[in-house]
């Protein structure tokens, strides 16, 4: 249910896309590699990608905010843009909670990646290989692209392409095929075959300039293929989104052929995120029968990852005391953020909001800008009721990071305990904005100007977000009526699934 109700509102977004690219439909067909000719402007592609990341981040109930995993996951994947074609763009990569193996990319630089994805890579080369080849989807244009070319059959097969993408489950086949026409979901293949030998030509680049193992490339196609026959009507989402061909592993081999051998070790962090994300899967008694067996017959790449991992899945399974004696040791031996974190979240377990506090504030004068400790340090510092701290600490967050929605939410429960109400409903707007709900984030402004307690510089500040805020509401709502009458004139049908 919840995901027919993503994949309408996504179909209802992408009329958005779909409004921009129609001017381009009379204009012929760009070349491949030239982007010049595209009337779907980079800005307009960001737009497109921000409005379904609003979607999925208020909608999707596989989405993931996990900010140990997230952090990670952006690291690794903008040292990747910085070796990309296009190393000025702005990318963002979020989770998806789905055993699936799957990533994909949007419009305009947002690239979703299933926790499957993480947790089968053998290598962290081969999550790489996954993360360049979407990245290189990105820089080609290949979402413009395929808006510009010929009439309506290439934009049905676009918001069919994009409903498949997103879609996780079997149904998924039934939802597409209400939203296009059979034809187009064929022509759509036939375009995503090109796009995909593109993507891959790009991304292998990308992955031997960023310093990955090359070869995790053609290895994570043949095992998806060997993947793909073993499952046959069910297999894994990638499969169906990026078809591994003879011909794409033929590509990949061909292009590894006198390459020096090099041996790229796996890094700790991407070994730690694994082994959480192993830990969160399955049912807690589940997870934590398979991290012992994996510890017990040393099936593991690395023992302080193997380990992370027991202690993470010990404290699911409400066991922190051993999660604690599993943990210890490697705290003496190994120093990183997410052994801090997880530190801090058995003691928080076991009722220790306070020594939560002491590991975390220490472990930042080490990571002062690493975000998950910072979250955690102000929610600790919020329990035990020291709010001006708290306070602090947000607002020089906000200061490198002003389009956290999190940060923006922690902050106006920091004033709602100080009893700062204008500055509470001001910051909770801010959350709301960020989290794409314009009239809740209105609201919030009009609590804040009856609120009584600002000064006449706070209230001004408020009126002038709120008339903004106004203006911006309005241009979506006749954005929105324009998208609806265009879709209905392009002759694709809005969804209407059970
Ligand atoms: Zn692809």
């Amino acid at each position: 249910m919840a995901e027919y109700h993503i994949i309408m509102r996504i179909s209802s977004l992408f009329a958005l896309f779909l409004a921009f690219a129609a001017p381009v439909l009379a204009e012929g067909l760009p070349e491949l590699g030239d982007t010049a000719q595209l009337a779907l402007t980079p800005q307009m592609e960001r737009r497109v990608g921000e409005s379904i990341m609003l979607d999925i981040r208020q909608h999707d109930p596989a989405f993931d905010d996990d900010p140990e995993a997230t952090e990670y996951l952006n690291v690794l994947g903008n040292r990747l843009v910085s070796n990309s074609q296009d190393a000025r763009q702005d990318f963002e990569f979020f989770l998806e909670k789905d055993p699936m193996l799957n990533a994909f990319a949007l419009p305009g630089g947002y690239i979703g990646v299933n926790t499957g994805t993480i947790v089968n890579a053998q290598s962290e080369s081969e999550l790489a290989a996954v993360l360049a080849h979407e990245i290189a989807h990105v820089t080609q244009h290949h979402m413009a692209r395929m808006a510009s070319n010929d009439g309506k059959l290439s934009t049905a097969a676009l918001a069919a392409m994009v409903v498949a993408i997103l879609a996780r489950n079997s149904q998924a086949g039934s939802a597409a095929a209400a939203i296009g026409q059979a034809g187009a979901i064929t022509a759509q293949i036939g375009f995503t075959r090109e796009y995909e030998r593109e993507a891959d030509r790009i991304g292998f680049q990308t992955l031997e300039k960023s310093g990955f193992d090359v070869r995790a490339m053609p290895s994570f196609f043949e095992r998806l293929q060997k993947a793909g026959r073993l499952y046959e009507n069910n297999a894994p989402a990638y499969l169906r989104t990026h078809p591994v061909t003879t011909e794409r592993i033929a590509d990949a081999q061909n292009r590894i052929q006198g390459l020096p051998y090099k041996q790229v070790p796996d890094s700790l962090y991407f070994q730690l995120v694994r082994a959480k994300l192993r830990a969160g899967q399955g049912t807690p008694s589940d997870a934590l029968a398979q991290l012992q067996s994996d510890l017990r017959e040393k099936k593991y790449s690395n023992e302080t990852a193997a380990r992370y991992g027991l202690a993470t899945a010990l404290l699911r399974a409400q066991q922190p005391d051993r999660a604690a004696a599993e943990l210890d040791p490697l705290l003496k031996t190994v120093a990183h953020p997410m052994l801090a974190g997880l530190a801090a979240r058995i003691k928080q377990a076991k009722g220790d909001t306070k020594g939560a506090l002491g590991v975390l504030q220490q472990a930042l004068v080490r990571y002062p800008n690493n975000r998950a400790l910072n979250y955690a340090c102000i929610e600790a510092l919020q329990q035990l009721g020291q709010n001006h701290d708290a306070v602090a600490l947000l607002d020089e967050q906000l200061k490198n990071y002003p389009r956290d929605a999190r940060l923006y939410a922690l902050q106006a429960k920091g004033y709602a305990s100080l009893g700062k109400r204008l500055l509470q409903h001001q910051a909770q707007a801010e959350a709301y904005v960020l989290q794409g709900s314009l009239p809740a984030a209105i609201e919030q402004l009009q609590l804040a100007q009856k609120s009584g307690d600002g000064d006449f510089y706070q209230l001004s500040s408020v009126d002038a977000r709120l008339r903004d805020l106004r203006r911006r509401l309005a241009q979506e709502m006749k954005e929105k009526k324009e998208n609806k009458g265009l879709l209905q004139s392009e002759g694709i049908r809005p969804l209407t699934l059970p």
